[in-house]
């Protein structure tokens, strides 16, 4: 067992009674569906429905929105509870887009698309990342002409996860030459939508998270869904959320070292060999003593970095961090506990072996791990 970890004011008593439910619902209704969902290469819309119509998918929205005006830290709980379980982070994705309507929609927006939302009858994607540009975002070539009341859409997307399961993206678009400043955020609601078309990338791991390519040909929208008074905002916009979109990566790379740490344990100490447990073997307790400690350090950093980030003290810098320390942890963890494992944890169905390969790709999306350093040494 790990040590407690300080008990800040956000851990209460409350978050434990939602994670309940949260940890029961996936156990019940989504775990046995996983090896299917991985084969066919996504999670069905319909899942994350039943995960919103229990409260789960947008906790955090205001009432008056169809959420429970919860604290951000409910997100992040259940959040972690899909991770350790082995299923995606698509719920991640799908609360950052939200982020984008609630916190510049109009009035009119937010009425219109964050019930839905919360409700999963909406299920959202964020598309940023282009074949010509991902870390370098000012460069996007998606190209949005007003004509008239509509915006009409030329260009593609690449590697934007829920894609497929989802039928609302908020895009990131170019509206004009300038530059950053030509970048607008459009959204685009896809559910037979003339002119666009998805195709599903294979992966090396997260298999039951749809990750897609995104075609518009003269795809039109309406001009009221430009997110902002005036175009122009969409690269601030992206630029404003990044402390959230950090903890969204950092804390289940922690849920993840977590469970991989529980399950390594158990294996150590069932698994017989040389006339004692594995466990026995000195290396095996150095091994586990040591992602122990990274483990526990992780969860201090990263409960600490929730605390601020609910008290609206979150320094980017931290959360950057973050991202950058948590995600490369889990990649070593992952990799030093499945070496306990011998040939079973070179084997899909163990979970270690998905935790493993599931497990790097974070050091790529969110913003690349170089891209996190240079973002740190510049505050330096
Ligand atoms: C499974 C998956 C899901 C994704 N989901 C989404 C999504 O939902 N929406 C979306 O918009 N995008 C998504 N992405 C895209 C992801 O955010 C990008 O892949 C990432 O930002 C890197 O961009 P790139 O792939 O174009 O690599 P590039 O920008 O070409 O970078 C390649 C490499 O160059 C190096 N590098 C980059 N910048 C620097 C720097 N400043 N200093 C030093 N080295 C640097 C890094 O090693 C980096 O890995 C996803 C990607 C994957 C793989």
């Amino acid at each position: 067992m790990l040590p407690k970890p300080h008990q800040h004011t956000w851990m209460d008593a409350d978050i434990e009674a939602f994670r309940d439910p949260v940890r029961r619902y996936i156990a019940n209704e989504m775990t046995p569906h996983n090896d299917a969902w991985r084969e066919q290469g996504h999670v069905p819309r319909e899942v994350w429905q039943g995960f919103g119509e229990m409260g789960f998918l947008l906790p955090e929205i205001g009432e008056e929105y169809g959420g429970a005006g919860a604290p951000l830290s409910y997100q992040l709980v259940a959040l972690e509870e899909l991770t350790r379980a082995g299923l995606p982070p698509s719920t991640a994705v799908h609360s950052i887009a939200s982020h984008y309507i609630l916190d510049y929609g109009s009035d009119e927006q937010k009425r219109k698309w964050l019930p839905k939302l919360a409700s999963g009858e909406l299920f959202a994607a964020i598309a940023m990342t282009e074949p010509g540009c991902g870390s370098d975002l000012k460069v996007l070539r998606t190209r949005a002409r007003r004509e008239g009341d509509e915006y009409v859409i030329n260009g593609s997307k690449t590697f934007i996860t829920n894609g497929y399961s989802g039928n609302l993206v908020v895009l990131a678009v170019r509206t004009s030459d300038e530059g950053a400043k030509g970048i607008s955020l459009i959204v685009v609601e896809t559910d037979n939508l003339k002119g666009f078309a998805v195709n599903k990338l294979k992966k090396i791991g997260l298999h039951s998270s749809d990750t897609c390519e995104l075609f518009f040909d003269s795809v039109r929208v309406p001009a009221a869904n430009l997110l902002g008074p005036v175009e122009g905002n969409g690269f601030a916009q992206l630029m404003s959320q990044l402390s959230y979109e950090r903890m969204l990566l950092a804390v289940p790379a922690v849920a993840v070292m977590e469970r991989a740490l529980e399950l390594a344990t158990d294996y150590a100490k069932e698994r017989q060999m040389f006339g004692q447990r594995l466990f026995d073997l000195q290396n095996t307790r150095f091994k586990l003593a040591e992602c122990a400690t990274i483990t526990h350090v992780a969860r201090t950093f990263v409960n600490d970095c929730t605390q601020r980030l609910l008290d609206g003290k979150l320094d980017p810098q931290a959360a950057y961090m973050a991202k950058l320390w948590c995600s490369d942890m889990q990649c070593k963890i992952t990799d030093e506990l499945l070496q306990l494992f011998g040939g079973y944890g070179y084997m899909d169905e163990y979970p270690i072996a998905r935790f493993f390969v599931d497990s790097r790709v974070q050091k790529i999306y969110g913003g690349a791990n170089e891209v996190m350093k240079d973002l740190i040494a510049r505050q330096l």
